[in-house]
């Protein structure tokens, strides 16, 4: 409904009015007043705005008001909360990589919610060592003479670059076959100009050889880098040295040679899944590379973080670089990461993470129950068809690209609405569920969904198919 009165701006509503009406309203969207007013007075501004600008068509004070109700609840559901991930990528990017273990959040919780000993060593009473403990673990589990952590992996190699190419020393070298990048705009080329390296490149995109690295080594170089492509590969006509080769030719030039592993694996992901073999920066620091830099929230199942480790007058140095300050984590991560390290040093090959959980779920007797028993409490309902199908899961977050793990989702054939509009309709709910449109079905995949969150699931789709 619209009215063309001859004075379009004598309809345009006063904001007092529109906020009486949406106060009034039931299914007002819980938002703080003030930013409920913001948001009205911003749409009442963009409507005179384009009246001035000639629009004519000015809706009623009715349609107004639905349509701010709208953006409240649209603005509302923006908010950071939880989602039921039925996707199948366990690390997804955007619904924010990994899933943290209970231990680490309640240790948040105690940490977050009292003072703490963040810098305090109860022993003397004076000042202590912020993150002293956790970096003795993260050296403990991954076998380094030490380790350090910053804000994310992106952080670990510009301080990586910052402490190992600048100045004197300012030439990084790298293979033109991994100045990659890994997703969110994080492009390595750029992150090594950015932190005032210059990036020496070598060799073709599809093959490096040593003597390519050999040939680029001048008195300015800093290190050698070697950085995992992570979210793609190289099949066919390929070449690159072995790290063990680029470790012995830093060796024999005195410069430090340095892994951005990325992904963060701590187990042996082939035991966990039928899925390929992910270093470790275990493995990779056995090779005998100087410092290597992982994510602390893809495959290690953790909080975001990166974690440096190496040889330890490199990590001291790192930590004595003015941008570490500027870089490092908080008092929350660190306790989510300490939780998590702790878990991984207690239990060995079977850490009890949420994510390497969800990696090793069996199809047939974890997910297949519980599918069954969700294709049960749906069956009954009006214009939905259910059933099971299986699945490739992914494990995402730019990691392990070609790994295919078999996996199980819930197949829903909506009879009486569009498949996009059952995808829209199931991300409005108040515990949102995210899945996936696939051979005119809507999937619901069934590893990445916590099996706490079944009920949720099911309720989800009772709610939506009672109204219909
Ligand atoms: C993911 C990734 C990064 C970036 O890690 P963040 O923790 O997201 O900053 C850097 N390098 C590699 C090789 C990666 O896979």
């Amino acid at each position: 409904m619209s009215s063309k009165t001859p004075n379009p701006f004598a309809r345009i509503p006063a904001v007092d009015k529109v906020l009486h009406a949406l106060t009034q309203r039931e299914d007002i969207a819980p938002l703080p007043l003030a930013l409920i007013t913001r948001e009205v007075r911003g749409a009442v501004e963009s409507l005179r705005e384009e009246v001035k600008n000639g629009r004519t068509d000015v809706p009623e004070f009715e349609e107004f008001v639905e349509s701010s109700a709208k953006a409240l609840d649209s603005l509302y559901r923006s908010r950071i909360h939880p989602v039921i991930n039925g996707t199948g990528v366990c690390i997804h990017t955007n619904l924010g990589r990994s899933p943290l273990s209970v231990k680490a959040v309640e240790g948040i919780t105690g940490v977050g919610q009292y003072y703490n000993n963040l810098e305090l060593d109860l022993d003397s009473g004076e000042r202590g060592k912020r993150g002293g403990f956790l970096e003795k673990c993260l050296a403990t589990l991954i076998g380094a003479e030490a380790a350090t952590i910053t804000n994310n992996c992106a952080a670990a190699l510009i301080l990586m670059l910052k402490h190992l190419a600048n100045g004197e020393k300012n030439e990084a070298i790298i293979s033109r076959g991994e100045l990659v990048e890994i997703g969110g705009g994080f492009r390595v080329p750029e992150i090594m100009e950015a932190s005032g390296t210059r990036l020496v490149e070598v060799g073709a995109t599809n093959k490096t050889s040593l003597e390519d690295y050999e040939k680029a080594i001048t008195p300015k170089t800093g290190m050698l880098l070697k950085v995992h492509r992570s979210n793609f590969w190289m099949d066919g006509f390929t070449h690159e040295p072995t790290t063990e080769e680029l470790v012995a030719l830093g060796n024999a030039h005195g410069i430090p040679v340095v892994e951005d592993l990325g992904s963060g694996a701590m187990v042996m992901t082939d035991s966990l899944a039928p899925i390929p073999h992910e270093p470790t920066a275990s493995e990779v620091l056995n090779r005998g590379v100087d410092l290597v830099c992982v994510s602390g929230d893809k495959l290690l199942g953790g909080p975001q973080a990166g974690i440096i480790a190496g040889r330890a007058d490199l990590v001291a140095g790192i930590k004595k670089e003015p941008f570490f300050r500027a870089l490092r984590c908080d008092k929350l991560i660190l306790t989510a990461m300490q939780e998590t390290i702790v878990e991984y040093l207690g239990a060995g090959e079977k850490p009890e993470l949420p994510l390497l959980r969800m990696l090793s779920a069996s199809v047939e007797d974890d997910l297949m129950p519980r599918a069954k028993a969700i294709v049960d409490s749906l069956k009954e309902i009006e214009g939905l068809e259910v059933g099971t199908v299986e699945t490739i899961a992914r494990c995402g977050g730019g990691t392990m690209p070609k790994a295919e793990i078999p996996s199980l989702a819930l197949d829903f054939h909506p009879t009486s609405m569009s498949l996009p509009k059952l995808s829209k309709l199931l991300r409005e709910q108040p515990l949102p569920v995210m899945g996936y449109i696939a051979e005119d079905r809507f999937r619901v995949d069934l590893r990445t969904v916590f099996p706490e969150q079944d009920g949720k699931v099911v309720e989800n789709f009772l709610a939506i198919f009672r109204k219909v």
